[in-house]
Order: C-alpha cells, then sequence, then structure tokens
C-alpha cells in the first residue's frame, strides 16, 4: 500500500467504514510509515475529538492511545475471520475427502460384487447351485437311488437270469445233453 493509498482511506478507518480486505494493509502501513501516522493521528484528533464535543461525551485523554487501541482492535478482527474462513474451509474439505472416501470405497465394492457376479456367472453351474443347490441335490440323490433301485434286482438274480435263458432256449441243453 502507497502512501497515498493509504491517506485515502484514512476517513473511512475514522468512520469505521474500512473494508476488511483494506484493513491489513492499511494497519501495517500505519505501524511502520510515520509519515502517514502522523497524518492519522491528526485527523484521528480532531474529527474524534469533533464528535466527542458534539455529543457531548467527555473528551478523551490520550487520543494516540484510543488510535493504536482502534488499529490493534480492526487488526484482531481481521484476524479473527481469516481463522474462521479457514477453519471452515478445513471443514468442508475435511467432509469432502471423507465423503470422497466412502464414495470411493462403496465403488470398490460394486466393482467387486460385479466382479464377483461374472466369475459366478461364468461358472455357470456353481452359480445355479448357489440358488438351486438344496433342489438340484435332493433331485441327484433321487435319481442315484432310482438308478441303484433299477440296477440291484438284476445283478441279485443271477440264478433267474440263468433259468429265464434255459426257459427261452430250452432246445441248445437239451442239444448238448446229447452230445
Ligand atoms: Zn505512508
Amino acid at each position: 500500500m502507497t502512501c497515498l493509498e493509504a491517506q485515502s482511506n484514512i476517513m473511512a478507518f475514522i468512520e469505521k467504514k474500512l473494508p476488511d480486505d483494506v484493513i491489513p494493509d492499511f494497519v501495517k502501513h500505519m505501524r511502520y510509515c510515520k509519515n502517514c501516522r502522523e497524518e492519522l493521528e491528526i485527523y484521528y484528533t480532531l474529527i474524534v475529538g469533533m464528535h466527542q464535543v458534539d455529543n457531548n461525551q467527555e473528551l478523551s485523554q490520550n487520543f494516540a492511545k484510543d488510535l493504536e487501541n482502534e488499529l490493534n482492535r480492526l487488526e484482531h478482527r481481521v484476524k479473527q475471520a481469516k481463522r474462521f474462513k479457514f477453519s471452515t474451509f478445513g471443514l468442508v474439505f475435511g467432509v469432502a475427502v471423507v465423503f470422497l472416501f466412502f464414495v470411493y470405497n462403496q465403488c470398490l465394492d460394486k466393482v467387486y460384487n460385479i466382479e464377483q457376479r461374472m466369475k459366478l456367472e461364468a461358472q455357470g453351474d456353481t452359480y445355479f447351485y448357489d440358488t438351486f443347490g438344496s433342489e438340484m441335490s435332493v433331485c441327484l440323490n433321487d435319481i442315484v437311488q432310482e438308478v441303484q433301485i433299477a440296477q440291484k434286482p438284476k445283478e441279485s438274480t443271477f440264478y433267474e437270469k440263468l433259468r429265464e435263458y434255459q426257459l427261452t432256449h430250452p432246445e441248445s441243453e437239451e442239444t448238448e445233453s446229447d452230445e
């Protein structure tokens, strides 16, 4: 901030209408520039003093101290606002990160599920076994039992078979015995 800019803001400062974005530079300039500080003190004493007289207020004993207090007050207020802005930003940023992480995890889960489903579908039988497993095993048991029941009598009755053969071919036995 140049001296011209600083001095053009003196009236706004005294009337407490200094914009927040100008305050830090203005306060800094008034701390380090002797000329502008003198100018500010003169205007401050004149205008604030006149205001106090106009309103029948008790005249300040130390305008320089009042001015310093006012500069400190403004500086502190801007810093507070900045800190609040930063913490708000931090909070929003933090929430955004957590949210994105959550969404990312959800996406990973979805991709994993889709991959698993694709694998299961590729395996065909296994996929259906998951859904119809119990019915399928019952079916298989029944078929095995049916087959066993159907096969058992044929194997056990060897002599019955032999008799059956003899009954259907009675001549062959007779001719064999003759010779
Ligand atoms: Zn200056």
